[in-house]
């Protein structure tokens, strides 16, 4: 089973990379911020309980999360394994997902691949990306680079555990989308038993 964490600052390409693994290597994506934007569409209870977070633009609890992350974990599934995307951001959620992993799939983290977009380039894309894409949160400079700051901070503590366990990997993202892919399938492959 390959379960990987995939980390990647707005802007860094972190979805297009998560289908070209997906499909590489038969996985699962979990993203958080995704079945919290299912269930505000669809406005159920947790759904409703979200969304006075994220309009906020602040973390939902860790235990709402964790507990929507479990259902979606124990769903059966034909895949070789897990990409969670946006999960975890904090260290108790890094802890859960350890024992969410053990538990429900007898497995553990394979690594936490992290793409690495110097600030200037992502602000370039996102502005690019916000001309033609007509979101809001992509069409202004200082919004945008706050959002990259916030990732940072958001991410620092959880990068430090995995490293401490040996499974931070960092990846270029700066190049060709083919390339970059081929440098993620190759630290996927290493630690492919
Ligand atoms: P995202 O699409 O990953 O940027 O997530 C959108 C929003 O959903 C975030 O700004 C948070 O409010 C919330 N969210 C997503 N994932 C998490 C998480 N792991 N922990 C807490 N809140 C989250």
């Amino acid at each position: 089973m390959i379960n990987i964490v995939l980390f990647g600052p707005p802007g860094s390409g972190k979805g297009t990379q998560a289908q070209n693994l997906i499909e590489k290597f038969n996985l699962k994506q979990i993203s958080t911020g995704d079945l919290f934007r299912y269930n505000m569409k669809n406005d159920t209870e947790l759904g409703q309980l979200a969304k006075s977070y994220i309009d906020k633009g602040e973390l939902v609890p860790d235990q709402v999360t964790t507990d929507m992350l479990i259902e979606e974990v124990k769903k059966p599934t034909e895949s070789n394994g897990f990409i969670f995307d946006g999960y975890p951001r904090t260290a108790n959620q890094t802890e859960a997902l350890e024992k969410i992993v053990k538990e429900v799939l007898n497995s553990d983290i394979s690594v936490c691949l992290s793409l690495v977009v110097e600030d200037e380039i992502l602000v370039d894309r996102l502005l690019k990306r916000g001309e033609t894409s007509g979101r809001v949160d992509d069409s202004n400079e200082e919004i945008v680079r706050n959002r990259i700051k916030e990732y940072y901070a958001k991410t620092a503590e959880v990068a430090e555990l995995y490293k401490k366990q040996g499974k931070y990997v960092e990846v270029n993202g700066v190049g060709g989308i083919e390339e970059i892919s081929q440098k993620l399938i190759a630290e996927v492959e290493k630690i492919k038993k």
